[in-house]
């Protein structure tokens, strides 16, 4: 389990990824060292990207329903105008935004603040997913969570589309994804056969 380094007297913010396939408590994560900066004191300022409406417009939320107030943002540019006073900004679904994103993230590291970003890491063709694989690059602390997977019972890296829409960004929930593993990815949709 993740443990914060002691802040106190420290000058620079920094970095910390929470990534994982669909399914695998990324947003619970993010939420859950959220609600442990709040019990410190800490001065929270959550984002996500505008695209992500599943749930309530201005809420982070998690498939548990567990929740945080989050600002829905078009471009990441947006999260630089943050107040001098937040301690920590939080960044829900970070895979959808543009890859600007990577510099804005070190730019609050620099003034100070702890920034905590979940997203996925790898899309349904398990390839990379936008901005990811440079946050993970640039991160202090990296936490990579595990589904299961949803036909053997090991653990879930890759998130497998259900249907064949092509299209990246494809939100939906579970009867449109399934959290498998490597070998059952790599089987596609024999597995839904039978
Ligand atoms: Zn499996």
């Amino acid at each position: 389990m993740f443990l914060e380094p002691h802040f106190k007297g420290q000058r620079s913010g920094w970095i910390e990824v929470v990534c994982g396939s669909m399914f695998s408590g990324k947003t619970e994560e993010l939420i859950r060292r959220l609600k442990r900066a709040r019990i410190a004191g800490q001065t929270i300022e959550v984002f996500k990207p505008k695209i992500d409406t599943r749930y309530a417009d201005e809420k982070v939320v998690s498939h548990d329903e567990n929740f945080f107030l989050a600002a829905p943002i078009a471009q990441s540019a947006a999260i630089l105008k943050v107040a001098d006073t937040v301690n920590v900004v939080g960044i829900d679904e970070a895979q959808f935004f543009d890859l600007q994103l990577v510099d804005h993230v070190q730019e609050l590291a620099n003034r100070g603040k702890r920034v905590i970003i979940a997203g996925l890491d790898m899309d349904f063709r398990g390839i990379p997913f936008g901005p990811m694989p440079h946050l993970l690059a640039v991160a202090e602390y990296i936490t990579k969570v595990h589904a299961i997977c949803s036909h053997c019972g090991n653990l879930a890296t890759h998130s497998y589309r259900l249907d064949d829409a092509q299209a990246t960004v494809v939100l939906g929930e579970k009867d449109r994804y399934e959290a498998r593993c490597r070998n059952c990815y790599g089987m596609g949709n024999i597995l839904n056969l039978h």
